[in-house]
């Protein structure tokens, strides 16, 4: 799109902002000696050209609240700016545009459209990924994109995929421009992709975000599901983490609530439908909405179906296979860890608080970038040790998720502790409420390096639930870790709550 920045900012933390508004600040590269030369940006050839820029609802306010007419703009709601005759020459002009000083009239209220030139929001070729690409008309663009433009771009992305601009780019798909063969793309926008296309599969669906914590526990309340034995799956928090690598998805139809995820290869339920109606009627409806999105896809299915659920569903004819179930303990046990059965962790617990000093202290923002120094240093850690190609990759992938949880614990309804050893952080965990009597341990992270750190982590979360009023503990499952099951076997649970996975296709 032809854009002026005439005043190029410096590199600015995005601030917190509210759904439906753009940043104010995006980074900037152009320096401002080459914007001033330009003679491309904010003039066009055409009145109704398509590089118009685009203006969404918020920014044709602030716009008119500078001094546009409002009139400038065809649809309130959001639209593409109405030109105006050049007055000095051919063509036309941005009506914020002043030909005689060659600035932007609305410098800073201009939109998001204009703020991220020369890059430039687009669907590729085949209109099937959204891009940031890098626009050729700019007279600052090099013939190649070099390294530091790649690298830009990356941090433009960032932003662009932050969970208040992806709805509200959502909200405006229009600024999503078409593909224009002279902008060379420089980087894909799966997120922005995946949210977009759910516009074209369900305009019912909505990107899960921790906000929907509400909707999600009266949707608990109304299907009664939760007890002494429900599985970790049933809280926000549990899904909310993985949404940068997997998006998901909800919608409300009939009173019930469908979660669903959006993998690579299509779509499934990591829960079974939530509301009063019966279960079979609204699995029925969830499947036929997944065979419809998916085609005969195996993808389609439905996980974490607890033991109750299955015995009513496998009584209507549908097919259930076992899960990997989550471990569930005695919170009292964990706390003290009498008796032969804990020996060896009482030891390793006796033998860290000998060699060292340990301070916990709720997580907070100032621990950020030591937890995540620790994140790395563990992951490497694990590598070094006797990981499968199944648990290097888990590794991988739940690099992303501490960093949601580090970023964000609070909005996600998470409380954290970290243990000081040595003057730096050596462990941190996280976890929630799953109802008044259980706490669920989310993650867990203990420096390899100390012996008997992570037994005394998991004990002293134990302690701290109990002080909370727990009765039980909720460790998660072992995700088919052998290393893992053997070590939460060790703490004996009183039991491993079944999970069953309900696939497409009854009996
Ligand atoms: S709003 Fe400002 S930056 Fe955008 S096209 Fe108009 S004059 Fe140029």
């Amino acid at each position: 799109m032809h854009r002026m920045m005439k005043n190029p900012m410096d590199l600015l933390p995005m601030e917190s902002e509210q759904p439906g508004t753009f940043p104010k600040a995006l980074p900037q590269l152009v320096p401002s000696s080459v914007c001033f030369q330009c003679e491309v940006c904010c003039r066009f050839p055409e009145a109704d050209s398509f590089l118009r820029p685009y203006f969404a609802e918020q920014e044709i306010q602030a716009a008119v609240a500078h001094g546009l007419p409002l009139g400038s703009f065809p649809d309130r709601s959001g639209s593409q700016i109405n030109l105006v005759e050049n007055p000095l020459g051919e063509g036309y002009l941005c009506p914020a545009f002043d030909a005689v000083s060659g600035r932007c009239g609305i410098y800073e209220a201009r939109p998001l459209d204009c703020r991220l030139y020369p890059l430039a929001l687009m669907w590729d070729a085949a209109h099937e990924e959204v891009v940031l690409g890098w626009d050729t008309k700019c007279p600052f663009m090099p013939e190649a994109v070099p390294a530091e433009i790649v690298s830009y771009a990356d941090r433009v992305a960032d932003q662009l995929t932050a969970e208040t601009m992806t709805e509200t780019i959502t909200a405006n798909p229009r600024l999503i421009g078409r593909f224009q063969d002279d902008v060379v793309i420089v980087k894909a926008l799966p997120h922005l992709t995946a949210s977009l296309s759910r516009l074209r599969i369900d305009p019912r669906l909505h990107a899960l975000t921790a906000a929907d914590a509400p909707r999600f526990a009266q949707a608990l309340e109304r299907a009664q599901v939760l007890g002494p034995d429900a599985l970790a799956a049933y809280a926000v928090p549990y899904h909310a983490i993985w949404t940068p690598l997997l998006p998901h998805w909800w919608m409300e139809a009939g009173e019930t609530f469908f979660l669903f995820a959006q993998s690579p290869d299509g779509w499934f339920m990591p829960l079974p439908p939530l509301g009063s109606r019966p279960i079979d009627e609204t699995v029925r409806e969830a499947f036929a909405l997944m065979r419809c999105w998916n085609g005969p896809s195996p993808v389609s299915r439905i996980e974490n179906v607890m033991e109750p659920q299955r015995r009513l569903l496998e009584q209507r004819g549908f097919l259930c296979r076992r899960k990997d179930g989550d471990y569930l303990y005695r919170a009292e046990a964990l706390a003290v860890l009498t008796g032969d059965h804990y020996k060896a962790q009482r030891a390793l617990c006796n033998r860290v608080e000998r060699e060292q000093v340990l301070v916990t202290e709720p997580y907070c923002a100032r621990h950020r970038a030591d937890c995540l120094a620790l994140y790395e240093r563990w992951a490497a850690q694990k590598q070094a040790g006797a990981l499968d190609a199944m648990g290097a990759f888990l590794l991988e992938d739940a690099k992303m998720a501490h960093n949601r949880v580090l970023a964000e614990h609070e909005q996600l309804g998470l409380a954290g502790t970290v243990v000081i050893a040595q003057e730096r952080v050596m462990a941190y965990t996280f976890g929630y409420w799953l109802t008044p009597q259980t706490w669920c341990v989310l993650l867990e992270v203990a420096d390899r390096s100390m012996p008997g750190l992570a037994q005394w982590l998991f004990r002293e979360t134990a302690r701290s639930a109990v002080g909370g009023g727990a009765r039980s503990i909720n460790a998660m499952d072992d995700a088919g870790l052998p290393g893992l099951r053997e070590a939460k076997r060790a703490y004996r649970p009183q039991a491993v709550i079944d999970c069953w996975i309900m696939m497409d296709g009854e009996r």
